[in-house]
């Protein structure tokens, strides 16, 4: 695999690359994952380490992204 498809692959955008199994174990991955914080103002799910502290949320602008 060419480099840079698998530094685009780390970044989250493969719908492009590959196809079947490994694009269908991955959306499976996140349809079963519980956001781990959730914005009190806009309502906009983060996925991140839930020990992480989010400060503004990056869609509304907001303060209250509150771990869930
Ligand atoms: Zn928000």
């Amino acid at each position: 695999m060419p480099l840079l498809e698998r530094i685009t692959r780390l970044f989250g955008d493969g719908r492009d690359t590959d196809g079947g199994a490994a694009r269908d174990r991955k959306s499976l991955e996140e349809a079963s994952m519980e956001p781990s914080h959730v914005c009190q103002s806009c309502g906009k799910e983060y996925f991140e380490n839930p020990s992480m502290n989010i400060r503004t949320c990056g869609n509304c602008g907001g303060v209250k992204v509150e771990p869930v």
